[in-house]
């Protein structure tokens, strides 16, 4: 029996894709061995990795102008790998705080090179996004924002408009709404949260960009290197790259980024709904930057924290607790969380309340 799964990540993949693994775990397309025993450099992983970059590239829109790449390491390590690809010590880049992600961002970033920090929004709780016109730009080598902060629930409803490249985490967006990847210079991800199991980071890289890596960057750190050994300067993280071409493949099936936007969109409505509804139920992030993901809410009385969670979690609605930074609770409902999953969370939030607002 599968759970309701509202986990920020490793989140929940589409039963479907789960399925097909498990169809072809043993023996792979009739290669005789799993997926995950092939050399990354035979015919048959080169298809997997071709096929899942095709899907990608697709749904996105990702032109011949861009490089995309299937790295190791985490989000967290491109916190530090943005600046040895992008700037020399004793350069300077512009960031934007507005949580818990675009701040460890800064904290990598400021050993390697000048950050100046444009713009934050923690004198808010990072509840709002801070306007663009407010900015502090010092027009450094780039800017780096996270347009969606998991931990907080507060997304960017519009893409700044910088004249240095923009440098984007998207590790809990991604996928889950059309972009124009064209804004950006940069954009990567983490894929534990949208786009396949942990493991597998995903850089989508302008490729006039390349090339400008200082000299001290480590081979596997540098995109330039790992574009020019198609992401295989070292063993690339196989079985998560297989999974995520499959979640690209299901994303295509259901009609891409239009059709999931609306199921997304849907999904958000109808639990904010619900949130501002109900006295026992409070958001703090301003309505027009609410996340369309990461749902973070507190009860009216916090002594029922406990009974709230444990409750739901008897009903099959797991990993709602908030943050550990934060507290309070949280639903993430990626692209892989039904609409029903969502519909059965805000039942069981309506029949609390009742029962104990
Ligand atoms: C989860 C997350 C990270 C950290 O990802 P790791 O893969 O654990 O390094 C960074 N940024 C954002 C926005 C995230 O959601």
């Amino acid at each position: 029996m599968r759970a309701h799964n509202f986990c920020a990540g490793p989140a929940a993949l589409p039963i479907a894709v789960l399925e097909r693994a498990q169809a072809e775990l043993l023996d792979w397309q009739s290669a005789g061995a799993s997926v995950m025993e092939l050399s990354h450099r035979s015919p048959e992983f080169m298809g997997v990795i071709e096929r899942a970059e095709a899907a990608l590239r697709r749904l996105l829109g990702i032109s011949d102008d861009y490089a995309v790449l299937f790295l190791q390491g985490g989000a967290s390590q491109q916190f530090s790998a943005v600046p040895l690809n992008l700037a020399q010590h004793d350069q300077t880049a512009d960031y934007v705080v507005t949580g818990q992600w675009s701040k460890k961002a800064v904290a990598e970033a400021s050993r390697l090179m000048t950050v100046n920090v444009a713009a934050s929004s923690a004198d808010t709780q990072f509840s709002t996004v801070p306007a663009q016109q407010d900015w502090q730009i010092t027009g450094g080598e780039f800017l780096h924002y996270c347009p969606n902060e998991t931990i907080g629930g507060l997304e960017f409803s519009w893409v700044p408009e910088i004249g240095v490249p923009l440098v984007a985490d998207m590790s809990s967006t991604l996928l889950s709404r059309p972009i124009d990847v064209s804004q950006f210079g940069v954009i990567y991800a983490g894929a534990q949260k949208n786009i396949g199991p942990a493991g597998l980071t995903l850089v989508i890289v302008r490729r006039d960009l390349l090339g400008r890596a200082r000299s001290d960057c480590p081979s596997t750190l540098n995109w330039t290197e790992q574009a020019s050994n198609g992401s295989m300067y070292n063993t690339p993280p196989t079985f998560a790259i297989y999974l995520a071409g499959l979640v690209f493949e299901w994303l295509e099936g259901l009609g891409g980024l239009p059709a999931i936007e609306k199921i997304n969109r849907h999904k958000a409505a109808m639990l904010y709904q619900l949130i501002d509804d109900n006295p026992l139920y409070a958001n703090p992030v301003e309505v027009p930057s609410r996340s369309l993901m990461n749902v973070p809410f507190t009860l009216a009385d916090e002594s029922l924290d406990k009974t709230f969670l444990s409750e739901a979690q008897q009903q099959g609605l797991l990993n709602l607790k908030g943050h550990r930074s934060v507290g309070g609770m949280r639903a993430s409902i990626y692209n892989a969380i039904s609409e029903a999953s969502v519909v059965a969370l805000c039942e069981f939030m309506r029949d609390f309340a009742q029962r104990k607002g």
